[in-house]
């Protein structure tokens, strides 16, 4: 008998057909002896019309009005995934993040999990309950409905396994596992049987939503066994996300390619050259919390110099904003944006022993006649910054450069 999480997300969740289609695969793992706790994502498309209502509303929403207003679409899915469990004669029970007392902190809309009371949880488990608990919330101290950042109900899967010390956490979505680039971009991306969890984590920092960030980082952190999985398949092993690396020779340099759509480009022309000036600029970004990726000073030139850097573009007019009031302060010449940009990113452990991947990636990039506008590199990854309009080709390019359709 194991413990299992299995966490379904939206598409899985999307209709009542899919509904008792999970509920099925609930009841074949407790006819196993398995005991299971489910972790639920809102109907697909739920979680944005709700934003988009609370948005008629008011321009800029509430933050702490908009998770009470985000968080009830996955309590609408904990109930009717409970009654479709009973329905297959199962005994269900349904959690709200807050009645599990999931406690984070109070930041709205982005809540950090701090810690999860489990003791309900195990206690109906040994009662030979399916504990069905809803992804995506929190509570706070002061008893505030909190969310975890899109694409949540990952993490709060990751987090049940970690504190129930569950055998494995399984993530069931619409791709049978981890591919080496986005199947919908490039059709001839490959699963991976096995991905490391710092190539995880880079893939997800860089854009691959198929595990929120937070997900890999929890799982990383209490080892928790955690597997990507379909939840349109009965066969197959997913990918799972390993600690060690692969240990055959035929380890590849590059994992895969990653992709942001949602990046924004700042510059700040005519800065005056002297100590501070990176402190002053990018200070002000941080007091607005506003989080800086990619960060360029170009060389001075008769005492001044040019500053760039990369911010998420919902955050784009924020910061220029914000920026505009630094320039005159610190008596730059001129600011310029742009918010049509796209983050590709070439991820692998393999790269640490593989010297030329950068110019390997840049060339493919140049021989399709595409403009990188910023770069930036780790030990395991090499990230471009260019024109939006070139992502799909750069991504294709790249995927086939580095061999991974093979
Ligand atoms: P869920 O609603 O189940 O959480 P998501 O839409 O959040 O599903 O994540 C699954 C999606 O992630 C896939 O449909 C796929 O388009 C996308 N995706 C992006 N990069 C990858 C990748 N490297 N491997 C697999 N899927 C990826
Ligand atoms: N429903 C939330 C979202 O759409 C959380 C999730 O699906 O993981 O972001
Ligand atoms: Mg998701």
């Amino acid at each position: 008998m194991a413990l299992i999480v299995q966490k379904y997300g939206g598409t899985s969740m999307g209709s009542p057909e899919r509904i008792k289609n999970v509920a099925r695969r609930v009841a074949r793992f407790r006819a196993e002896g398995h005991q299971v706790v489910v972790v639920v994502s809102a109907m697909s498309g739920e979680t944005n019309r709700l934003i988009a209502l609370a948005k008629e509303i008011q321009a800029t929403p509430d933050p702490r009005e908009l998770d009470v207003v985000i968080s009830t679409g996955e309590q609408v899915t904990i109930g009717l995934l409970c009654m479709a469990l009973k329905d297959a004669g199962l005994q269900a029970k349904s959690y709200t993040g807050p009645q599990v007392r999931i406690l984070t902190d109070d930041a709205f809309n982005k809540a950090r999990i701090l810690s999860i009371d489990e003791a309900n949880i195990r206690a109906d488990l040994d009662a030979g309950q399916v504990v069905v608990v809803a992804g995506f919330q929190g509570v706070d101290e002061a008893g505030n409905i909190t969310t975890l950042g899109r694409g949540g109900s990952d993490t709060t899967g990751v987090a049940l396994a970690a504190a129930l010390k569950a055998d494995e956490c399984q993530i069931y979505t619409d791709v049978d596992g981890v591919y080496t680039t986005d199947p919908r971009i490039v059709p001839e991306a490959r699963k991976l049987d096995t991905v490391t969890f710092e190539e995880m984590l880079e893939m997800a920092s860089l854009g691959s939503k198929v595990l929120q960030i937070r997900s890999v980082e929890f799982a990383g952190k209490y080892k928790v066994k955690l597997r990507v999985l379909s939840s349109f398949q009965d066969e197959g092993e997913g990918t799972l996300i390993t600690v060690e690396e692969g240990k055959n020779m035929e380890q590849p340099i590059i994992s895969g390619i990653a992709f942001n759509r949602d990046e924004a480009k700042l510059t700040v022309l005519g800065v005056p050259d002297r100590p501070g000036i990176a402190y002053q600029l990018l200070g002000p970004i941080a007091d607005a919390n506003i989080d800086v990726d990619m960060i360029i000073q170009n060389v001075g030139r008769d005492g001044t110099t040019d500053f760039s850097f990369t911010v998420n573009r919902p955050e784009f007019e924020k910061a220029k904003a914000v920026l505009e009031s630094v320039r005159q302060h610190i008596g730059a010449r001129e600011i310029v944006g742009d918010n049509k940009i796209c983050k590709v990113s070439a991820v692998g452990v393999g790269m640490r022993s593989h010297p030329g991947v950068a110019s390997q990636m840049f060339r493919a990039l140049a021989e399709e006649g595409i403009n990188i506008q910023m770069i930036s590199t780790s030990e395991i990854k090499i990230s471009v910054v260019l024109d939006e309009k070139y992502l799909e080709l750069a991504v294709r390019v790249l995927h086939r450069s580095f061999g991974l359709d093979k």
